[in-house]
């Protein structure tokens, strides 16, 4: 996919793909076949979230900043305790409709995703075990690893990407001239989002992913 105005709106949530169950037609595809043959072995896999826009992203960035401010941090500490867990609007791979939140069909929906839950004796655990094994199969990989070399956003059991499509993706994304996008400029703590800063993000958290989803 080569870089114009077209995907660099696409790639950063601002113009809605056709979608199919919250994905990209392709990816419900390969997700649809990879639950059905889950669902033979008793897994019940359960998609908690798929496609998010910039509009959607915004508001939870901006939510949590506020929440920081209110409590009393400084603008640059709060970006960086929001930016623990939450990407900054525009650079989410939840824009792209390749990547989704996977849990396992039961009431844990209302909670906030925890590695924990993904760990021996755990609810989500025979979930972990499978997707370890098969998710790839799929063309499924684990995005943000356990390995400990790896920047950027914590560990995420849950978080997986169609690999076929969001390598490319990734290749282009990276071609966006971040710094420019004037929505970007609007997000609150944007006084701090200077072109190093922006970089630096990238860097850290856009590339901190599992090596195997890197454009070599
Ligand atoms: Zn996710």
């Amino acid at each position: 996919m080569i870089f114009n105005k077209d995907n660099y709106e696409f790639l950063m949530g601002m113009s809605i793909p056709k979608l199919i169950n919250t994905l990209l037609p392709e990816v419900n595809t390969a997700f649809q076949e990879m639950v059905l043959n889950a669902k033979k072995e008793g897994i019940f896999i359960k998609l908690k979230s798929g496609y998010r826009s910039f509009d959607f992203q915004k508001r939870i960035w901006n939510r949590k900043y506020d929440n920081y401010i209110k409590k009393g941090y400084s603008p640059k500490s709060a970006i960086n305790k929001v930016k623990e867990y939450s990407a900054l609007p525009g650079t989410s791979r939840h824009h792209w409709g390749t990547d989704i939140d996977i849990i396992e069909e039961n009431n844990l929906e209302e909670y906030e995703l925890q590695p924990i839950f993904f760990e021996e004796n755990q609810i989500f655990f025979r979930l972990h075990q499978w997707l370890n094994k098969n998710a790839h199969l799929y063309g499924f990989k684990l995005v943000y690893t356990k390995d400990s070399n790896r920047n950027g956003f914590n560990y995420e059991p849950w978080h997986y990407t169609y690999a076929p499509l969001s390598v490319s993706y990734l290749s282009t994304f990276l071609k966006i001239p971040i710094y420019q996008i004037k929505d970007v400029l609007q997000i609150q703590g944007k006084d701090f989002f200077s072109e190093a800063f922006l970089n630096k993000y990238i860097q850290e958290n856009v590339l901190g992913i599992n090596e195997e989803l890197k454009v070599k």
